[in-house]
């Protein structure tokens, strides 16, 4: 018995100085401190490109941007706010005005291409023509990483006159990692574990250009 008890003490010690050997930088996420807004396109009447079996890309970009969420609080632990959280219509100025008000460090808009070509595909994101370096560099490694994952052709990281990307303060990206409108791609947008790589590949873009 009293060996037992005595066996029972060195394991304890042994199991608080193991954890007591962990660093402390091994525990702190990639982007604590980081504040960013998530900016899933469209919603409510406006459905954005739709697919040809009937999946709109409001509801996509919804699911990724979620799924991005939940990656950025729980992997990087960074503060998100959302400028939509349901199928509701959300106008351009309101998504500004909310990603402007917060003072976030970062803005990411989740959207997905659409053509009137079926058989077109790919991947891009956007920084605004008249955006920071840091938004361009933002772009770059977002792209790297969304390549990665989808394995599509790089439509490359590219500067637009995007509303949301001119009129917001903040650094800022719009996502577009494929196209909607290709039956096969559609079907992909279908299944919630690549929908949910999706927002995991954007956050490891993120970390790539800010993490510590
Ligand atoms: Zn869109």
């Amino acid at each position: 018995m009293g060996k037992k008890i005595f066996l029972c003490l060195v394991l304890t010690l042994m199991f608080s100085l193991s954890t007591a050997a962990i660093p402390t930088s091994a525990a702190t996420p990639p982007l604590a401190g980081v504040k960013v807004v998530v900016d899933p396109g469209h919603g409510g009447r406006d459905p954005g490109a739709v697919g040809i079996n009937g999946l709109t890309e409001k509801q996509v970009n919804l699911q990724v941007a979620k799924a991005l969420r939940n990656c950025l609080v729980e992997y990087g632990g960074a503060t998100v706010e959302m400028t939509r959280v349901d199928d509701s219509y959300v106008t351009l100025a309101g998504r500004v005005k909310k990603a402007n008000d917060s003072w976030a460090d970062r803005f990411i808009s989740v959207h997905h291409n659409g053509s009137v070509n079926p058989d077109h595909n790919g991947t891009s994101v956007f920084s605004a023509n008249n955006g920071s370096a840091q938004s361009h560099d933002l772009s770059a490694k977002v792209q790297k990483r969304l390549l990665q994952m989808t394995g599509l052709r790089d439509l490359g990281a590219n500067t637009a006159n995007y509303y949301v990307l001119r009129n917001t303060r903040m650094p800022g990206i719009l996502t577009e990692a494929s196209f909607i409108t290709n039956p096969k791609e559609e079907e992909k947008l279908r299944d919630p574990g690549y929908v949910w790589r999706e927002g995991y590949y954007i956050y490891r873009g993120i970390v790539d250009h800010m993490g510590n």
